[in-house]
């Protein structure tokens, strides 16, 4: 085997930024090729760092590293699209913010996981371009499926046996939808309406532009929000944290005496 060589390119997405000692931080990618993975930028928290713009969490950029011994060391960095309409919102810099924390938590460093990059580029893209904030839905859904976890919707997940048209049983520990005979042994979960049955099959069929152009009334995006938060709660076995900054901010954006304070999204 020839020897790896010492550096290397690679497009990715920052996901998230930790500062270590005086100057420097670790910053988490995923990348196109790479999975993900944590590399160190010496001095980029000085004043005069030309990589520090490059390197913000939710940029996408394209990287070179030197490999190190424990954490490969970023040589240069440069945007390819800052999501500069993301940032500025707080609603949307919050909902792409979760879902950096979501791809993060359910990959591990390295893995690849063939068509994950390219959702997280058309989560951050649609919000970009002002989907409604409902995509982050599509997105868990193919996260889910993704990496190993696909929900089982279109049969009961524990017997295989057909569903009627009708609001079902989504129970987390079985993975899917639980038709009415096998609810007793389902271990639990929520009873979503056909109405939100419907929304996660047709996500099931559709890409993220067509998701996009749903019209999903408050309500249905809450009941679909809340049951894949359960799901996502049971794999994780502890809550998101910025799921729960999701919620803050609907419900500071709900609060009709409240402005927008235009606080830092992380
Ligand atoms: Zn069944």
């Amino acid at each position: 085997m020839p020897d790896r060589p010492r550096t290397y390119t690679t497009e990715g997405i920052i996901l998230r930024r930790r500062n270590l000692g005086e100057a420097d931080s670790i910053f988490t990618v995923y990348s196109d090729r790479e999975g993900k993975f944590d590399g160190v930028a010496r001095g980029v928290r000085k004043a005069r760092s030309h990589m520090r713009g490059h390197l913000e969490p939710l940029t996408r950029s394209k990287l070179m590293l030197a490999r190190g011994r424990s954490l490969d060391v970023f040589t240069q960095a440069e945007t390819v699209t800052g999501y500069r309409a993301i940032r500025e919102d707080l609603e949307r810099g919050a909902a792409a913010m979760y879902c950096a924390e979501l791809l993060d938590r359910f990959t591990a460093e390295r893995v690849e996981h063939p068509g994950l990059y390219g959702l997280m580029l058309d989560l951050l893209d649609a919000l970009e371009a002002d989907a409604p904030v409902a995509v982050v839905r599509y997105f868990e859904m193919e996260l889910l499926g993704l990496v190993g976890y696909e929900l089982q919707i279109d049969a009961c997940a524990i017997c295989g046996g057909r569903l009627p048209e009708a609001d079902t049983l989504l129970s987390p520990s079985t993975g899917g939808f639980v038709c009415a005979d096998c609810r007793a042994t389902s271990g639990g979960g929520r009873v979503v309406s056909v109405r939100a049955v419907k929304v996660m099959r047709f996500a099931r069929a559709a890409d993220m532009a067509r998701f996009a152009a749903l019209r999903l009334d408050e309500g249905l995006g809450r009941e679909l929000q809340h049951a894949l938060a359960d799901v996502i709660r049971y794999l994780l076995d502890r809550e998101p944290l910025s799921g729960r900054f999701v919620d803050q901010v609907a419900r500071l954006e709900r609060a009709p005496i409240r402005s927008q304070t235009g606080d830092d999204v992380e």
